[in-house]
């Protein structure tokens, strides 16, 4: 039954019609926009971004980490505007050594560009990072209608388990392939960052981002099935937030995910985003 759809998804239907009229620049300031809007609306609570040693960015609904290392930050995600105005801001002026990308989805990449720092992306949505991949579902027309943001100068493609020292703190690639095929989470000291591949919308449990916007929830799901034996005691997920010891929820999840009838449940519309910028 797949009658629970999202905000993500009105934010579809607002935007579709659209894509006939506009080129692909303003189109994205528009779906940027009404997603900042919902934002505002039904915004996520504020407690739900901080966490010691790390720093919550809000870039219209998507949520960027930084995380200070020795010399420098490792940045999770770039946001929506490809003019990183939000998040050069959050910066400081600090040195990015790192830029983590949790996946290539428009929202998560867009100012990646601006950094001399390589950008880590899940080898399988280097496609789509480039433009050349093929949606599945309703992103098929707003994925191609939004573009691509200007590519990052240097893209080092990863792979499960791959592990990286960054100012002294060591971060390992989790392959979560489902939201996207690349969609990857970051582990560093228990927190998992875990983009769009696991979420937690409401606080009382884990989901992939809804199917309509998920490429495959069954391999999203099969993916979650990894947290089992990982080390986490913290998701920090890229757009509501923090969530204690995650796994308390992996049992609910699977059986979910088990049964056609309640795999595609999710609990959005709810508290979407920061709510601010
Ligand atoms: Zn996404």
């Amino acid at each position: 039954m797949r009658a629970h759809r999202s905000l993500w998804l009105l934010m579809v239907a607002v935007a579709l019609p659209l894509v006939a009229l506009a080129s692909c620049a303003p189109l994205r300031a528009v779906v940027a926009t009404t997603e900042g809007l919902m934002g505002k609306l039904a915004p996520a609570p504020p407690e739900r971004r901080v966490h010691p040693g790390v720093e919550g960015v809000c870039t219209a609904t998507s949520i960027n980490w930084i995380v200070p290392v020795i010399e420098g930050v490792v940045l999770i995600d770039a946001g929506f505007d490809e003019s990183g105005e939000v998040l050069l801001r959050a910066l400081r002026g600090r040195r990015v050594l790192a830029v983590l990308i949790t996946h290539a989805h428009p929202d998560h990449r867009a100012a990646a560009h601006l950094f001399n720092a390589p950008v880590y992306l899940g080898a399988d949505d280097v496609p789509l990072l480039e433009g050349r991949y093929r949606y599945a579902g309703v992103m098929a027309d707003l994925g191609r209608a939004i573009g691509t943001a200007p590519q990052p100068r240097t893209v080092i493609p990863v792979k499960d388990r791959e592990v990286f020292v960054f100012g002294g703190r060591t971060f390992t690639a989790i392959a979560l392939p489902g939201h996207t095929p690349g969609s990857t989470g970051w582990l560093t000291d228990g927190i998992l960052f875990g983009g769009d591949a696991v979420l937690s919308p409401t606080g009382d449990g884990i989901y992939p981002a809804p199917d309509g916007v998920t490429e495959d929830m069954r391999q999203a799901y099969q993916s979650m099935r990894k947290l089992e034996r990982l080390p986490i005691t913290t998701l920090l997920d890229a757009h509501f937030g923090k969530l204690d010891n995650p796994k308390r929820f992996l049992r609910a999840a699977i059986a979910r995910a088990d049964d056609e009838d309640t795999l595609y449940d999710h609990p959005s519309p709810r508290p979407v985003g920061c709510g601010e910028p």
